[in-house]
């Protein structure tokens, strides 16, 4: 009876939702009742966690993974008409804090089996006034690394990671956040992403030197000169957690394994259930990768057949998702020198795209339920 009522259309599965259990609660609560709520020790606790899960040299704890990209962006000094290569199917903070900064990104297509930069695409895009690479790691899969890394090292460019997808990723068995590839890589911390504190994010980097300019513009750019007094010697904001935040990312941290595991096994169950409807493309995790599995889209082979899925789908109970359109077909981005950008893969990829349930709680019943659904659809 419970199963029955839980499937019922009013309850909807949603697309992704966070793990949160009593340690978590116990965590929070004792920052409550401690001395300090914000710029206390869970800060630096979090973050040393933070450095050694992703084996980085440093980790910097910040508001938002939106503010940890403009931190990044600050550190990296982009500015006025610097150009930046980065992906369209992300979220459109991965190039709004560019914009923020007068910075131009220059999009380039994706790849269709990983949904992410294609790499052999990026060098014709670089000219005298490219400055980095922004690399997203979709879905929580890992964009093509070492091959980023070779073409920006040939050019001099910065490299930023937005692997706001991909904590507890894996390329070439190198954790996504070690920066052995790029120079900084931003996390985010919202609630459907691999851990949550609510709202939070962070930047992992290797550089001394960026790491120092990070813990600056995060707090108003204000620092203890040799004197011991405080002075403020770059235009920062605050862009601060807060302990009870902090709190339970570390709590959270600790689960990050379980909580890939438990995606990967959703992800296998789908590939079990979906595997013979021709109808659709199910993802594909490349050889070189271990994917967080952040979410699970899947493809319609017929475009004009995605809307009428995501509608039935969405009659029937299953919260299902559209990640991304493509950052460029946003009125703003149309507006402001993006009016004719056309990617022919992106093209393809956000008129098919379907983001179905996947999160660490979804049991094996509700993705025969959502799978049930799918081949109902296509009967
Ligand atoms: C979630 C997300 C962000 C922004 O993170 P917030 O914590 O929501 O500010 C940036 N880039 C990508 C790819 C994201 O998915």
């Amino acid at each position: 009876m419970i199963g029955i009522f839980y499937l019922t259309p009013t309850l909807m599965i949603p697309y992704g939702q966070q793990t949160l259990n009593a340690p978590d609660i116990k965590a929070v609560l004792a920052v409550l009742r401690s001395d300090f709520i914000t710029q206390g020790p869970k800060i630096a606790a979090f973050e040393q966690a933070l450095a050694k899960y992703c084996a980085a040299k440093y980790a910097v704890v910040c508001s938002n993974g939106t503010a940890a990209l403009h931190l990044a962006y600050l550190a990296a000094g982009l500015k006025t008409a610097d150009q930046v290569i980065t992906a369209p199917n992300t979220f459109v903070a991965t190039s709004n804090m560019l914009l923020a900064l007068g910075a131009k990104p220059i999009f380039c297509d994706i790849r269709l089996d990983t949904y992410n930069i294609d790499e052999n695409k990026i060098e014709k895009l670089i000219n005298q006034n490219t400055k980095a690479i922004v690399p997203v790691h979709f879905a929580g899969q890992p964009a093509v690394m070492d091959k980023i890394h070779t073409i920006a090292r040939r050019h001099q460019l910065i490299i930023i990671e937005d692997a706001s997808h991909a904590l507890g990723a894996k390329f070439k068995n190198s954790k996504i956040g070690d920066c052995r590839y790029s120079d900084m890589a931003i996390l985010s911390f919202h609630p459907v992403k691999p851990i949550t504190t609510a709202e939070g994010g962070a930047i992992l980097t290797n550089s001394k030197k960026y790491y120092q300019k990070l813990i600056l513009f995060r707090n108003h750019g204000i620092h203890k000169n040799k004197q011991g007094k405080n002075v403020m010697t770059e235009l920062g904001y605050n862009y601060r957690l807060t302990d009870i935040a902090a709190a339970l990312g570390i709590s959270q941290l600790k689960k990050l394994d379980k909580f890939i595991k438990a995606r990967r096994q959703v992800v296998n169950w789908y590939g079990q259930e979906l595997k013979n409807v021709k109808e659709i493309i199910l993802p594909q995790e490349l050889k070189d990768n271990y994917s967080g599995w952040h979410i699970y889209v899947i493809r319609t082979q017929n475009a004009k057949l995605r809307d009428k899925l995501m509608v039935y789908l969405k009659c029937n109970g299953v919260g299902v998702n559209f990640h991304y359109p493509a950052v460029y077909s946003h009125p703003y981005y149309r507006r402001h020198g993006f009016k004719n950008i056309s990617l022919r893969n992106e093209e393809i990829y956000q008129q098919t795209c379907l983001t179905l349930p996947c999160y660490p709680k979804l049991t094996h019943q509700q993705v025969k339920f959502i799978s049930r659904q799918i081949k109902k659809f296509y009967d």
